[in-house]
């Protein structure tokens, strides 16, 4: 009887265990980043604040159940929810974007979508399809409030709109540029040689692997705290002392990212030509 309730227990637990594992539910201590850059997501899910006199944007919305603690994490930080005007995204994945029309219709701030996700983005977002899109973004498009300007990066291949986001920060004196990465994730199920649904798709992946690169990318962070090691980061930034460099500068691991993300891509990619010959 006692190994039964232990199996049902297991089970009941089960679901919740694998959820937590990617930490996407876990809190997460909010921080700034640098500037006015402040990081309010999760264990697992990267959500960006961006502050300024005229109101805030925020990076991923992620889940209807995030909210509260993205809210949590900004009044932590002396911001409010409330205060929102834009809602930008990383991807059209329900991790990063299933929550924008709930928070708009919350707080009333726009929504603005890149131009290539505005399908799967509608598709993800409950009765989407007759809510307006604030504005629909373009590679290059930039988004600016308060006097901070963001950059929206087209990166392909994770999705077609897939977007990371750019922005100039200061700090001691001296200028940087950071990179939200969208992903360059291969996800489990991706078809890479004939999807009829995104034939382009590794095409737009090497792309993206090149224009990464050669972007300068000094602080770098990403729409899962496990792309920029934000773990490690975070502890080294607690016990940051005068004249200490801000961990999140770190080009090395940018490219170094890159170097990973593609080189899983080539194999997923070759993979799947062997097998469909
Ligand atoms: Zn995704």
């Amino acid at each position: 009887m006692r190994k039964l309730i232990l199996a049902v227990a297991f089970l009941a637990a089960a679901p919740v265990q694998a959820w937590s594992q990617n930490g996407w539910d876990d809190p997460f201590a909010a921080h700034q980043v640098m500037d006015n850059l402040y990081f309010v997501g999760t264990g697992g899910l990267g959500t960006f604040l961006i502050t300024t006199p005229e109101g805030h944007i925020l990076i991923n919305t992620d889940f209807e159940r995030t909210i509260p603690m993205i809210e949590r994490s900004m009044a932590e930080l002396g911001f409010d929810l409330a205060d929102i005007k834009i809602i930008l995204g990383s991807h059209a994945h329900g991790d990063h974007q299933a929550a924008d029309v709930f928070l708009r219709e919350r707080i009333g701030a726009q929504i603005m979508i890149m131009e290539e996700d505005v399908e799967g983005w509608r598709r993800m977002n409950r009765g989407a399809g007759e809510i307006p899109i604030d504005r629909v973004l373009h590679d290059g498009d930039k988004v600016t409030l308060g006097g901070t300007t963001l950059v929206a990066h087209l990166t392909p291949g994770h999705t077609r709109g897939c977007t990371s986001w750019g922005m100039e920060l200061e700090e001691n004196g001296r200028t940087y540029n950071a990179l939200i990465v969208c992903s360059f994730g291969v996800n489990p199920g991706y078809n890479l040689v004939d999807n009829p649904n995104y034939p382009d798709q590794a095409q737009d992946y090497r792309a993206t692997f090149a224009k990464a690169r050669a972007m300068p990318v000094d602080v770098f962070l990403g729409s899962h705290g496990s792309f920029y090691g934000l773990r490690g980061k975070y502890e080294t930034l607690q016990r940051r002392g005068e004249g200490d460099p801000n961990p999140f500068v770190d080009r090395a691991g940018f490219l170094d990212y890159i170097d990973r993300y593609e080189q899983r891509f080539q194999a997923m990619l070759e993979e799947q030509q062997r097998d469909s010959r």
